[in-house]
């Protein structure tokens, strides 16, 4: 299919999330491309959730260029709040000839917002220089993407995408210049690489290249993409079809969005097992840009924590919410957590919604604890 670019001007080029990521903890999201010239087969873009006027087969070859996105981007940063911006695998083939990605740096930089970078492609070497300006001015933390080291995996699922070896070698790029990194294991396929030892030699690898954090996500499953996936496993593991249609209850006409609950903590205690023995921590610590509210995020990123320990426990649902909707609660307070907490201790904590006495006890003593 004919390579086609099509510039358009945006209305808008950032979306605020209405509740922080617990793993990437970005609050605003922009990206100057859509569509992907690597096409992976299992891409969420291609699903019909995030970007339901795409075309799913056209997703590699039509690619739409906002040519407007730096603009756009100065003028929405200039009015919000401070906060962790995602920008993820924005260093496409097209970024050589448009530099949108390059451009949207050098205002990230401008505005001083803290940046997180997802990317599969190397090309996000050229832009060490800035990337290092926005580390100190602000923050930045890079994860480079990779699923499995086996290369009959990244074949399979995508095709097109850059070599393993170059991505381990801009992890060591980024690394040497200081840009703390990381490792976007995902997405895991399942029965493919989800095996300990697989995990562990991936693993294993990001250390070695200079990654610090592993997080890593199973694979979800919607429309277009689900069924893309699954042809590929009929391809090239047709053995592990009935496993694969099990696992997302896909007998019927479509698949769980998820695996089951089971599943997916296994594969978290496995990975936390091996990055406590590599010594690497398995989720990303918060940053959080100083402020008037800086104790409510440190507070609602303790309580997610606790939330995605009790899911790696499989703790009884109603206990992970607990935990996730005191996240929020404290989180959307409008005031200071801890200037709460200091005028009217615990029970202060227990007038802010689903916070009950336990919770706003634990609030209370890891407040005192960590505000000394
Ligand atoms: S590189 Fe990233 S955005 Fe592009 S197709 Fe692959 S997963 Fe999707």
């Amino acid at each position: 299919m004919e390579l086609v670019f099509e510039e358009y001007r945006t209305r808008r080029i950032v979306n605020v999330h209405r509740r922080v990521n617990p793993w990437f903890w970005d609050k605003y999201s922009a990206t100057p491309y859509v569509g992907c010239r690597s096409g992976c087969e299992f891409c969420y873009l291609r699903g019909q959730r995030y970007l339901p006027s795409l075309d799913p087969d056209r997703f590699a070859t039509h690619i739409r260029l906002k040519i407007n996105a730096a603009e756009r981007l100065r003028r929405e940063l200039a009015r919000l709040e401070k906060d962790i911006l995602y920008c993820g695998d924005w260093q496409q083939p097209a970024e050589t000839r448009y530099r949108l990605s390059r451009q949207m740096l050098k205002v990230v930089l401008e505005y001083g917002f803290p940046l997180l970078v997802i990317e599969r492609s190397p090309l996000l070497a050229r832009d060490v220089d800035l990337l290092v300006e926005v580390g100190k001015k602000s923050w930045v933390f890079v994860f480079v993407s990779i699923s499995s080291l086996d290369p009959q995996v990244k074949r399979a699922f995508e095709p097109r995408s850059p070599g393993l070896r170059r991505r381990l070698a801009l992890m060591d790029t980024l690394a040497s210049r200081g840009i703390p990194v990381g490792l976007a294991l995902m997405p895991v396929f399942p029965f493919i690489s989800d095996g300990e030892e697989a995990l562990r030699e991936v693993i294993r690898a990001a250390k070695d290249h200079g990654a610090s954090v592993v997080l890593a996500g199973t694979l979800s499953m919607d429309g277009v993409q689900a069924e893309r996936t699954l042809r590929v496993v009929q391809k090239h593991w047709p053995h592990l079809e009935p496993a694969w249609r099990d696992l997302y209850r896909w007998h019927e006409e479509k698949p769980a969005h998820e695996p089951p609950r089971a599943y997916t903590a296994r594969l978290g205690r496995t990975v936390r097992e091996i990055c406590e023995a590599e010594g690497l921590r398995d989720r990303l610590p918060r940053y959080v840009v100083p402020g008037p509210r800086a104790w409510n995020k440190r507070l609602a990123e303790h309580f997610h924590l606790r939330a995605y320990d009790l899911e790696l426990m499989e703790a009884p649902l109603h206990r992970v919410w607990a935990y996730r909707k005191a996240a929020w609660s404290v989180e959307d307070y409008a005031g200071d957590v801890l200037a709460l907490y200091r005028q009217r201790g615990a029970e202060g904590l227990r007038s802010l919604p689903h916070i009950g006495a336990k919770l706003a006890q634990e609030a209370a003593v890891w407040l005192a604890a960590q505000s000394d």
